[in-house]
């Protein structure tokens, strides 16, 4: 006997009418502004400014944006908004993003006060747009973040903190407004002694050096940037010196301090890379199905052979499996659950080896249309591979992953 379905369920996958609406709306952006720009923006290497501009007209790329979608209690609606904009393009996608990773890290350890000094200079205007950027990665500290150099030592006689070291690799580096540095206080504590400062517009000592030729994401800046003698307000030390001297005072004792609410934090963001390399294993899907529906050979569309609509199955299979995931993680960091498992590094994970895959079969589905710039799937399998090595890349989400099951401190 089959049971009939209860009324009302505690339980549900089905996105509601406003997610829905905003993923409709991001989704309009990205099919009508950003896949036209695409190719071009690709081609130039460069930011995008006149995109960004029409995504600041109609508040993609501004403060509301991120609010709105981080306000939503199940935490889908992030995931699902971004998912869409990949869907649109990554490298345009990266260069409105961008700005969002130094939004977490000001909205995540800075002040209220801060938050709302800092945010708005992240983005500026339309007309007068801004970036901001989040510069973690050092030449000798890419995976092992406790190996930081970069120094930041207080002068008490001004206020001021004062950064020297050299990042690298950062998205929007030298050209943002407004740049979050992560930089060590105490390098006697390791990780326990770092902190995040903000270097506001024009300081003068921060310079940008080489800009980087990528393999994928090209219209996404990513550069690095030297510190030398920079010097910024006490107040731009994010979260405040109280707050600092007394997670400092806990390391030196030994007990357990905020570090590991940083690594949950860190955790937090993970679903939204996850989502980034779902949307463009979805264009990459979409357009392979599209297209073995269309292109024939043998007298018969290719999907009618099944090597090629198994290969399809996967895909579509696969990809929706990495967005379970991701939805489970966004829900959880939305919803404050510990990530016991680290379900945000499972996400961000699966997701991008998904990516990189299906972007891989999408280009044999078309052949020699799928190795040329003709269609984008050259250039969307380029682009996914990034997502593989930003935020961590797939060995250390497994090595956080195998922590985290083990309970164990395994290397
Ligand atoms: C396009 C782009 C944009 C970026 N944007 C930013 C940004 O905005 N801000 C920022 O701070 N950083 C940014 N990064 C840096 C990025 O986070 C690092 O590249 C990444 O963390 C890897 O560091 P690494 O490149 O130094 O590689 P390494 O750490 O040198 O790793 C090299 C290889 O060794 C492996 N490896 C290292 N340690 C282990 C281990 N313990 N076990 C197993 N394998 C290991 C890695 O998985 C990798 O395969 C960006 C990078 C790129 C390419």
């Amino acid at each position: 006997m089959v049971a009939e379905a209860p009324e009302a369920v505690a339980f549900s996958l089905e996105l509601n009418d406003e997610q829905k609406q905003f993923q409709q709306w991001v989704h309009g952006f990205a099919e009508d502004v950003m896949r036209p720009a695409a190719s071009e923006w690709d081609e130039r290497e460069e930011t995008p400014w006149p995109v960004l501009e029409e995504a600041a007209k109609i508040g993609i790329y501004a403060p509301g944006f991120l609010a709105h979608a981080g306000a939503d209690p199940t935490g889908l609606t992030m995931a699902v908004a971004i998912e869409e904009m990949f869907w649109g393009d990554a490298g345009i996608g990266m260069a409105i993003m961008g700005t969002g990773l130094a939004i977490a890290a000001i909205a995540g350890n800075g002040t209220p006060e801060q938050t709302a000094e800092w945010l708005p200079q992240c983005y500026g205007e339309p007309g007068n747009l801004k970036m901001g950027a989040f510069c973690v990665s050092e030449p000798d500290a890419g995976s092992d973040v406790a190996a930081l150099k970069t120094r930041a030592v207080y002068d008490e006689a001004g206020d001021e903190w004062v950064l020297n070291g050299q990042k690298t690799w950062i998205s929007n580096g030298g050209i943002a407004a407004v740049h979050v540095v992560v930089a060590v206080v105490d390098p006697d504590l390791g990780a326990r002694g770092h902190a995040s400062f903000v270097v506001p517009p024009d300081t003068s000592g921060l310079t940008q050096g080489t800009k980087f030729k990528k393999h994928g994401i090209r219209a996404s800046h990513t550069a690095e940037v030297f510190l030398d003698d920079v010097r910024i307000p006490g107040k731009c030390l994010l979260g405040g010196r109280e707050k600092l001297d007394a997670r400092l005072a806990k390391a030196r004792e030994g007990s357990s301090t905020g570090v590991q609410a940083a690594m949950r934090t860190f955790e937090a963001t993970r679903p939204a890379v996850g989502a980034m390399a779902l949307g463009v294993a979805r264009a990459a899907y979409e357009y392979a199905l599209d297209y073995a529906k269309e292109r024939h050979q043998f007298g018969q569309p290719i999907i009618e052979n099944q090597a090629i609509s198994f290969t399809l199955a996967d895909m579509k299979t696969e990809i929706d499996a990495a967005r379970l995931l991701v939805w489970r993680a966004a829900w959880m960091a939305r919803t404050r659950k510990p990530f016991l498992n680290a379900e945000g590094s499972m996400s961000k994970l699966k997701a991008s080896e998904v990516a990189v895959w299906a972007t891989e079969r999408a280009i044999q589905i078309l052949g020699g249309m799928g190795y040329v710039r003709e269609t984008p799937v050259e250039r969307w399998a380029r682009d996914a591979k990034i997502f593989t090595i930003f935020e961590g890349t797939s060995e250390i989400q497994r090595l956080v992953v195998a922590r985290a099951i083990s309970g164990m401190h395994l290397t």
